[in-house]
């Protein structure tokens, strides 16, 4: 394996955490604004309403997940990153400003098989992007993702105290 050539896919690796830090004190940007700024597109994602939640509640129970677009019962297989609080959806490229950032980040959701078909096929494909940089699961692993060097969701390639002194540093505020 090629290790040098793996690396190049990392658009983030253990060493971005400093400069990310850095860049974002001096941006004078929010939060947010600074993650968007730096990510790849955040697409939305939107959920069913409560009324078909507990319309398809019936059926439902009999599966392990839902599907948070069409609130039919799913089985967890496809999973997306949850950002903003809302129905925002991340790129696993850009885990690591949400881990430094927060973002409002609501770590893995479900999305059924179906569902995640559709959406690449109407939204990622015609954007020129690319189902493995957006959803988890086993049919939809990209290379960088076993790079050792890749941080994911809630990995920010430091010690606890490290995570917790950024939190403190960047958010300014205790929640
Ligand atoms: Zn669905």
């Amino acid at each position: 394996m090629n290790k040098e050539k793996n690396m190049d896919k990392l658009k983030y690796t253990k060493a971005s955490v400093e400069e990310l830090k850095n860049e974002f004190k001096n941006s004078g940007q929010s939060s947010d604004e600074f993650i968007e700024s730096k990510s790849d597109p955040i697409l939305d994602v939107p959920h069913a309403t409560w009324e078909v939640w507990e319309k398809n509640e019936k059926i439902n129970w009999k599966f392990g997940d839902r599907c948070t677009h069409c609130g039919r019962g799913a089985t967890g297989t496809v999973m997306y990153h949850l950002v903003f609080g809302g129905s925002s959806m991340a790129s696993k490229k850009d885990s690591l400003l949400f881990s430094l950032f927060g973002g409002g980040d609501m770590a893995l959701y479900c999305i059924g098989s179906t569902c995640a078909k559709k959406f690449t096929k109407e939204v990622l494909k015609p954007q020129g992007l690319d189902p493995k940089d957006y959803f988890w699961g086993k049919d939809y692993i990209a290379d960088y993702e076993n790079d050792p060097n890749y941080l994911g969701i809630q990995d920010v390639g430091g010690t606890l105290e490290d995570q917790w002194e950024s939190h403190w540093k960047t958010s300014g505020n205790y929640e």
